[in-house]
């Protein structure tokens, strides 16, 4: 196919949250912009299944707290709520697999997480809707980047895009991992990024939903902590209205080669032994393995802990001659990998930009 030609100033590279939080600041300071997605969907990290039908199933970011509060004032300025997520007293507790699990009681938490109403889709939505649909290409992996004098070219499936200015908002470690950049980035950066730890990167989201919130009617709540697992943990996932009822847990990220089949089976032995064959009854099953998403996780070159180098200070700076930031959640000063991270970060960014 015929490659597209566009000029213009800026390209933001990723339609995640820090993407669209810089294009929404940019946008209220009439500076004209391009987007560019390799997904055929917005959100990235975000990514809310069934929010179009009040029965939202976060398989990414679902959780807020106080001290985020820059991620708060934006959903304040855009209308959106939270609500708080569903904890309980009790906890089904599995310590070892030698000793049968038991209800642990929780202690009281005046600051309980929140969740968005409505899923955390909608931001991302309420975003979205204040930038032109033409602004944002959907469908566009960007291949490669390449400096010329006063431009860099980019390169897309579809498009070459010529701009003054670049900002990367995927993950470090993805961008110099699947993104040729020429001239090269200083080795130092490169090794820098692939030792960038991408929050969340390596786990699995599963959600089933149920007719009825069976674990609240055994006078339970939902809550299970296990060290034998595969589920290492698991709440009450049901929406804000309580009208859809859903379990949600994170699955051990060590079992993301096996099918989708398989790991189902063994969530099913695993909830058969707390809540008996009601946990089997269920009317959907969803899961998302994260580390199988090109268009999230790059492998590292060696063993890299979570949140390594994040924030760090080389991210602060600006590479091919000040036409390239490299930004996005990880490279936060403040709560990096977090939503939090996302939107410190898109503002630091617009401030830079701007003044
Ligand atoms: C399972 C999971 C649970 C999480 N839970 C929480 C939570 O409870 N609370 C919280 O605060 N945070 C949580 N997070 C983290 C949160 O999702 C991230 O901090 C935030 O969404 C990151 O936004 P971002 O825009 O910086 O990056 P991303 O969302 O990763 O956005 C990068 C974008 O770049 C795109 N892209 C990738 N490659 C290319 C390419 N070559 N060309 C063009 N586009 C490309 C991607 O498709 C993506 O849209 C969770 C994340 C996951 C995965």
């Amino acid at each position: 196919m015929k490659q597209k030609y566009i000029t213009t100033d800026l390209v933001i590279i990723g339609a995640g949250l820090t993407g669209l939080t810089l294009a929404y600041l940019l946008r209220q300071n009439g500076m004209s912009i391009k987007i560019v997605e390799a997904r055929s969907r917005l959100g990235g990290r975000i990514f809310t299944k069934g929010y179009d039908k009040q029965q939202p199933v976060e398989m990414g970011a679902t959780w807020l707290g106080s001290q985020h509060t820059k991620l708060i004032s934006l959903l304040h300025e855009l209308g959106l709520s939270t609500f708080d997520q569903k904890i309980g007293s009790t906890a089904i507790y599995e310590a070892i697999s030698t000793s049968p699990h038991f209800l642990a009681n929780l202690p009281s938490n005046p600051d309980p997480s929140k969740r968005l109403q409505g899923g955390s889709q909608q931001i991302i939505h309420t975003l979205a809707s204040y930038i032109a649909q033409d602004d944002i290409l959907l469908n566009q992996p960007v291949i490669s980047l390449s400096e010329t004098n006063d431009a860099v070219d980019i390169i897309t499936t579809d498009h070459t895009i010529q701009t003054k200015l670049v900002v990367s908002t995927l993950p470090p470690n993805l961008l110099t991992s699947s993104i040729t950049i020429t001239p090269a980035l200083p080795a130092e950066i490169v090794q820098l990024t692939n030792a960038t730890h991408t929050w969340m990167g390596e786990s699995i989201k599963i959600v089933l939903s149920y007719a009825k919130p069976f674990w609240r009617a055994k006078h339970l709540s939902g809550t299970i902590m296990s060290n034998v697992g595969p589920i290492g943990e698991m709440y009450d996932h049901s929406n804000y209205e309580d009208s859809f009822y859903a379990l949600k847990g994170f699955f051990s990220s060590n079992y993301y080669s096996i099918s989708r089949e398989e790991r189902l089976a063994m969530i099913m032995t695993q909830l058969r032994k707390y809540f008996g064959d009601q946990a089997t009854e269920y009317l959907s099953y969803e899961e998302t393995v994260w580390r199988n998403e090109e268009y999230t996780f790059a492998s590292y070159d060696s063993h890299v802990l979570p949140h390594q180098n994040n924030g760090h200070q080389a991210y602060q700076q600006s590479y091919m001659n000040g036409k390239l930031i490299i930004g996005g959640t990880e490279t936060s000063t403040s709560y990096p990998g977090y939503m939090e991270g996302a939107v410190y970060n898109a503002t630091s960014i617009a401030q830079r930009l701007l003044h």
